[in-house]
């Protein structure tokens, strides 16, 4: 052979003795269960995994507050959910409005751009949420076929929580919303029929809890009359929406299914569902305020204004003279705990998303972040977060966490 095998490290010595805890931006830990179900290959086009399909829809029904035929899944990260989304409701000309407040909603604008849409771009000062009135403005002047909007913009930490207002100005203008919920499906309300929203887009390593590279996209009945009146295919074979629905829909070949991903995504559904909305929500919130006033307590500062914080990543800003990057890497190799920095902004992130909101990594993420923070020469109180922490999940329901 010209080419030699190369000298290769075994992963058992690449990783780590013990997994590092996944408390950054996403992805985040996985339950057992769906581990379990993503060790496991069957036939793509099988009678069981056209089973499992089934479950997944009515499942994903449940989470996304759909009544809507159109669940699809796409083997891909979150953003080739979103790409679905663009690449089939847009073509050259189509007006695009997208909010933007950071840099999940500039990538809808983005892929929009790409496939020739004729985007606007409506700028929300970074972590704050879009002003209606100027949303109302927008899109007279714009009339656009199609808005986008992150419901959680993860980079920059901000909720865009009126998202139902968001959608029924859109729909009094004649508008299609398609909504990013990578991070929040699960973690806070989304009822997409009750709030009309057209599309919404998810990947499998955030809220969900699953593995990365499995994504789902609900589009309503809407977005699907328009999918069918393009008047040209879309320009990805891959992620062509009624390719997709002969997997999807009709249990027949489009790719070949990333089956083990499906499986794992099977199980987080199921746990969803047996958690239930209501306590998922509740247990999402009661950890993440827990946390946020622990990290309060220890004398920082969180990032953007209190009413448009995101509950699924926690925001810090970083005190003056200490590098970002150093956080991260310190509390990876001292602590074992990995957070994430931020794309340009001076804050640390801390995610809060399905498995990351149990008390148990809680207590250990905050031990090791403050011990961070000393240890780079910051000022913090790390008893009085600490209790700070156990004060409040102790005012939570004792079977929320
Ligand atoms: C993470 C994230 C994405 C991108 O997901 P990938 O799986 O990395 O492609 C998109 N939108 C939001 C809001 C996210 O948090």
């Amino acid at each position: 052979m010209a080419i030699k095998a190369p000298r290769i490290e075994p992963l058992d010595i690449l990783l780590p003795a013990e997994p590092l805890l996944m408390m950054g931006a996403g992805p985040v830990p996985i339950p057992a269960r769906v581990a379990h179900a993503n060790s496991i290959v069957i036939n793509h086009l099988g009678e069981t995994l056209a089973r499992v399909i089934a479950q997944v829809q009515s499942m994903a029904r449940y989470v996304f507050q759909t009544e809507s035929p159109w669940i699809l899944g796409v083997a891909g990260p979150g953003s080739a959910a979103m790409e679905m989304s663009i690449t089939n409701l847009v073509w050259p000309g189509t007006k695009v409005l997208a909010v933007r407040n950071g840099y999940f909603s500039e990538r809808f604008a983005e892929m929009a751009r790409r496939v020739g849409g004729d985007v606007t771009t409506l700028d929300v000062p970074l972590g704050e949420v879009i002003d209606l009135a100027q949303l109302e403005e927008a899109l007279e002047r714009v009339r656009p076929a199609v808005l986008t909007v992150a419901h959680g913009e993860t980079s920059s930490t901000t909720f865009n929580h009126h998202l139902a207002d968001i959608a029924r100005l859109a729909r009094k203008a004649g508008c299609l919303v398609v909504a990013d919920a990578v991070c929040t499906l699960s973690t806070t309300p989304l009822l997409m029929d009750a709030w009309d929203v057209d599309v919404v887009v998810t990947g499998g390593q955030k809220g969900l809890s699953s593995i990365p590279g499995v994504s789902l996209i609900a589009l309503s009945q809407r977005a699907w009359d328009r999918i069918e009146s393009r008047p040209a295919d879309p320009p990805h074979w891959c992620l062509d929406a009624k390719l997709a629905a002969q997997f999807w829909h009709h249990a027949s070949y489009h790719y070949t299914a990333p089956t083990s991903g499906i499986l794992a995504l099977h199980e987080a559904l199921h746990l969803i569902c047996q958690e239930t909305l209501e306590r998922r929500f509740a247990r999402h919130a009661g950890c993440s305020t827990a946390m946020q006033r622990a990290i309060e307590a220890l004398g920082l500062t969180l990032y953007g204004q209190p009413a448009s914080r995101l509950h699924s990543v926690i925001g810090i800003e970083v005190p003056a003279g200490i590098d970002r990057r150093q956080v991260c890497a310190h509390i990876s190799a001292r602590y074992r705990v990995e957070i994430s920095g931020s794309f340009g902004l001076d804050i640390v992130r801390i995610g809060q998303m399905g498995e990351q909101c149990r008390a148990h990594h809680l207590f250990r993420t905050l031990h090791a972040f403050g011990s961070t923070m000393r240890d780079l020469g910051a000022q913090v109180d790390l008893p009085a977060a600490a209790a700070e922490l156990e004060r409040t999940l102790q005012r939570m329901h004792d079977d929320v966490i």
